[in-house]
């Protein structure tokens, strides 16, 4: 079993999520947060709109659970045009690509997920598809094999991805629109949990939805996850209202502390300070040590806590900063702590 599946604040989709439809945004409008990543889109969409063509290609990037999948069913909606949905791992075949591509209507929007993790003989079917809507695919086998072209009608692909890094150059330059999501503040995440709520027909204080808010990682899927596991606790305790006394008391029994971390990041960071002196130490070693995959850990659970300033991606490795120690409840070794000075003047830190 993978720990990671099971935590509740992973980020990565579950089973249980099909609930999460209900609670998807259906309107760029209705949609809270990532303000620039909106404003641009309806810039952008407005001018598709007016001169009647297909939106140029769209990237978003940024951890699981932000709201890229959503992003894109509003794009489609506000473009009036259909949807279709496929992911990287699942596309096997150059086949299975053209068969979603032939099927599109005009300015329908084709969403891949995981899209760095396209097969790259695959990824070369989409080059033309993206550029001039044409499909150029070989019929049969050794001499006979002939190459056919296909007309595409004018379409919208829409790619989300975790680690932009990993795909290769010529695919991510030909997406027009490329946008990057970000962790939301604790009052977007606020009013996103409040809006679950009414949706669940829940009864909830304003602290309620603060504490949970605080607690959700800066991802709204794992603010909606809180949100029904408390419920779940408060529903047994007998509580009619979901204050932050009845949430704080869940949230605590479900081991995620004042700041949103689970077990599994106390035990990354905790790897980190007892086992690797605060570091630096490499991800594949950390991967090793804590017996979960390297994505799992780039992906999922580093981003959160280098945006919390508790750790630091240096080209030498995973570095705990003082705000890790402390977060800990441990001192700063003493050799640690120069190590971090230095850093901090500016020498050597920069993103690996
Ligand atoms: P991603 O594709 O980035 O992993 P999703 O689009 O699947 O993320 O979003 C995860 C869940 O979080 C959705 O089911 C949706 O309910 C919720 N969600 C995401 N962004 C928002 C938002 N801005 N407002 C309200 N709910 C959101």
């Amino acid at each position: 079993m993978n720990a990671t599946t099971d935590r509740l604040v992973a980020p990565k989709r579950a089973e249980e999520d099909a609930a999460e439809l209900a609670l998807r945004p259906q309107t760029l409008d209705d949609f809270i947060g990532q303000k620039q990543v909106r404003e641009n889109l309806k810039i952008f969409i407005a001018a598709a709109k007016a001169r009647g063509e297909a939106l140029d290609h769209v990237l978003f990037h940024g951890p699981p659970g932000l709201g890229k999948t959503t992003l894109a069913q509003i794009v489609a909606r506000e473009m009036g045009a259909g949807f279709r949905a496929t992911s990287g791992p699942v596309i096997q075949k150059a086949g299975d690509l053209a068969a979603q591509l032939t099927n599109l209507q005009p300015h329908d929007v084709l969403f891949i997920d995981e899209i760095h993790r396209l097969n790259p003989a695959i990824e070369e079917v989409l080059y033309p598809a993206m550029e001039d809507f044409q499909l150029d695919l070989m019929i049969g086998e050794g001499p006979a094999a002939r190459s056919v072209r296909i007309e595409l009608p004018p379409f919208t692909l829409v790619g989300a991805t975790t680690r932009s890094g990993l795909m290769t150059r010529p695919l991510r330059e030909r997406f027009g629109i490329p946008l990057r999501m970000v962790f939301y503040e604790p009052a977007e995440l606020e009013t996103i949990v409040q809006r679950a709520a009414r949706v669940l027909k829940m009864s909830m204080s304003k602290d309620g939805g603060a504490e949970i808010a605080k607690r959700s990682r800066g991802t709204p899927r794992v603010a909606n996850r809180l949100l029904r596991r408390v419920r779940d606790f408060a529903s047994v305790a007998g509580h009619a209202v979901v204050n932050a006394a009845v949430a704080d008391d869940a949230l605590v029994r479900l081991e995620v502390d004042g700041r949103g971390l689970d077990a599994m990041d106390r035990r990354y960071l905790g790897c980190i300070a007892e086992n690797y002196g605060g570091g630096p130490v490499g991800a594949e070693t950390l991967a090793a040590a804590l017996s979960e995959q390297r994505d799992v850990i780039e992906d999922v659970i580093e981003p959160y806590l280098m945006q919390l300033g508790l750790l630091m991606r240096t080209p030498r490795g995973r570095l705990l900063s003082e705000g890790g120690y402390r977060h800990l409840g441990l001192a700063v070794p003493k050799d640690q702590k120069q190590q971090l000075d230095l850093l901090a003047t500016g020498s050597s830190a920069e993103e690996a």
